[in-house]
């Protein structure tokens, strides 16, 4: 497969959003044989309450957990932005770091964090769902949006579908019916903030799959808010 082949392109606000939000579909899309690409935007080195860890130490775990995550879903690329853990900023340096990826893997959708959550919402969350939103449209689409990336070979792509996890409002659900076990298995990688995935949190997220599953033809579901771009 090349480059040009991407079919989800899933950009993480934290090492693990991705496992909880779309990683059911991410295993689902690898065994279809469709291309994956994570990016993780922030190096987590504030996730802990454990006071024994340096956030120095925190983050080379928790890259770590998300290696091995990604490596069992198949995730053909894993990129680290490492930013610090509550440090990102709705402002040019970042957008211009999504659109450098957006335009390098040309994928037909990208999924992230839903910014429009109301109220408490990390605010990594927050601001990685709205930069991916304007890097995608316009900046991605744009070619004298930074001209600098044309320089560097990138040409303009059009991201065809933006699908937001963690929604309030979702109108597209996706059959995770024979990949939950695969999302769980994918969860518990990141055992610096799941611990052993307890039984407690595995029927809580097999309840909310079965929610989200609501109304469909399938079992257990992935939600998300779908935006369909036409430009
Ligand atoms: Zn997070």
């Amino acid at each position: 497969m090349t480059e040009n082949q991407t079919y989800l392109l899933v950009i993480s606000p934290h090492p693990d959003d991705c496992e909880f939000g779309v990683s059911g579909t991410v295993a689902r899309l690898v065994k279809e044989g469709k291309q994956v690409v994570y990016v993780i935007c922030t190096n987590g080195d504030k996730g802990t309450g454990d006071r024994t860890l340096t956030p120095e130490q925190l983050a080379v775990i928790r890259e770590k957990e998300q290696l091995a995550a990604a490596d069992l879903l198949g995730v053909k690329e894993t990129f680290f932005l490492r930013y610090p853990d509550q440090g990102l900023e709705d402002g040019h340096q970042f957008r211009r770091d999504l659109v450098r990826v957006i335009r390098r893997y040309s994928p037909f959708a990208v999924a992230t964090a839903d910014p429009y959550r109301k109220y408490i919402w990390h605010r990594d969350h927050r601001i990685t769902g709205l930069v991916t939103l304007d890097a995608v449209f316009p900046c991605a689409r744009d070619h004298l949006a930074y001209p600098e990336l044309l320089e560097e070979g990138l040409e303009p792509h059009k991201v065809k579908e933006i699908w937001f996890w963690g929604t309030e409002d979702p109108n597209y659900r996706l059959d995770i019916t024979d990949t939950l076990e695969t999302k769980f298995a994918a969860l518990a990688c990141h055992k610096s903030q799941v611990g052993s995935l307890s039984p407690e949190l595995k029927d809580r997220m097999l309840n909310f799959a079965r929610r989200n599953a609501q109304g469909e033809e399938f079992e257990l579901a992935e939600a998300f808010h779908r935006i369909e771009l036409r430009n």
